[in-house]
């Protein structure tokens, strides 16, 4: 009972908004900062024109579960989004953070930190809290990229995934790692996020359309010793979603880059889906509507909580991509 109270004591569903700073290039192209913050909730300020080409200028207001401004720290992100999870993962909860948002708003720059504070304090715990209680620790890393999906820690070898009886799903093949301190893990999530696609017309060009996934698993043997094989007890995800303008690539002149346009916007449409059946405790979660979501079904079911962070660029430029990230956040709220 007591663990019961621990699990439910952190929220179902958490959307988070992380507001970047204006970087070189938008100051030098003397972008303004359309984006005020004030405490859990935010104003865009969008210029627009009238019929006779004056302008003025419309306030959207939006209130999240918190607003985290340019001001604040990977580590304060942090504290704010995964830290209460951790503890929980060791009673049979799956979480799930996502970083959401239009390529160059800052997913990469929030989420990469995240898996390595997050094994940083798992290994604590159980180290000292469970300790001499046969939990383990496994990292996987893989990549969603047209519908496929690839493991990052092993070459980008393409996977298959398969459902067994239980409606489990599972990627076959995808290679885990057993880590016990936090040197191993920095150099698996170094080397995964060297293995993302890149392609000729540069790194974040191709990376934005894919689909991250870093998951850390917790295991024990039913008896807790070592000598049975250890089965899943918790589950942390940190996806790194595809840039959310990349659903729009749906008219592009390349028929590839169409191809993943469709897919990216299938998969965000599922994955909004997903979190609001979760959260109206719907009995039937719209898994199927995209390889992203089968991925997750585990993740999903059960007792699971759901980090949302939704990035945003603060320049006037970026103002309709952030209007339309905020719209989806508020959605998933
Ligand atoms: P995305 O993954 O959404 O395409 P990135 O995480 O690569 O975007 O961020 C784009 C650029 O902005 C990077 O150079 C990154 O270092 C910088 N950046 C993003 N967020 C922040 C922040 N909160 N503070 C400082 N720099 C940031
Ligand atoms: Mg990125």
């Amino acid at each position: 009972a007591a663990d019961k109270e621990k699990t439910s004591s952190v929220a179902k569903i958490k959307v988070v908004v992380r507001k970047r700073p204006l970087n070189k290039k938008e100051l030098a192209k003397n972008e303004e900062d359309i984006i005020d913050t004030h405490s859990n909730a935010l104003t865009v300020h969008e210029t627009k024109l009238k019929v006779d080409l004056t302008e003025y200028v419309e306030k959207h207001e939006f209130v999240f579960d918190a607003v985290l401004n340019e001001e604040v720290s990977n580590d304060e992100v942090y504290r704010e989004t995964v830290e209460p999870i951790v503890p929980i993962i060791f009673q049979r909860t799956k979480a799930t953070c996502f970083a959401y948002g239009q390529t160059g708003s800052g997913k990469t720059y929030t989420m990469k930190p995240l898996p390595l504070k997050a094994s940083r304090d798992i290994l604590r715990l159980m180290h000292h809290t469970y300790r001499n209680q046969g939990f383990q620790l496994f990292v996987s890393f893989f990549e969603i990229y047209g519908g496929k999906v690839f493991d990052l820690l092993n070459d980008r070898k393409k996977l298959c995934m398969r459902e067994d009886g239980k409606q489990q799903v599972c990627i076959v093949g995808l290679q885990e790692y057993r880590v016990s301190d936090v040197e191993t893990i920095k150099d698996l999530i170094e080397k995964g996020s060297g293995t993302r696609i890149t392609g000729t017309t540069g790194a974040n060009e191709e990376s934005s359309r894919s689909h991250a996934i870093l998951q850390l698993a917790i295991k024990r043997s039913a008896d807790g010793s070592e000598s049975k094989p250890p089965r899943v007890v918790g589950k942390l995800s940190f996806i790194d979603l595809a840039g959310s303008e990349r659903g729009a690539d749906t008219t592009d002149n390349d028929k590839q880059t169409r191809m993943e346009g469709a897919e990216i916007n299938k998969s965000l449409l599922a994955l909004k889906e997903c979190i609001r059946a979760l959260d109206n405790d719907q009995g039937h979660i719209p898994f199927r509507g995209s390889k992203l979501t089968e991925v997750l079904r585990d993740s999903f079911v059960g007792d699971s909580r759901t980090v949302m962070i939704s990035c945003i660029s603060p320049s006037s430029g970026s103002c309709e991509h952030t209007l339309n990230t905020l719209r989806y956040a508020d959605r998933v709220k």
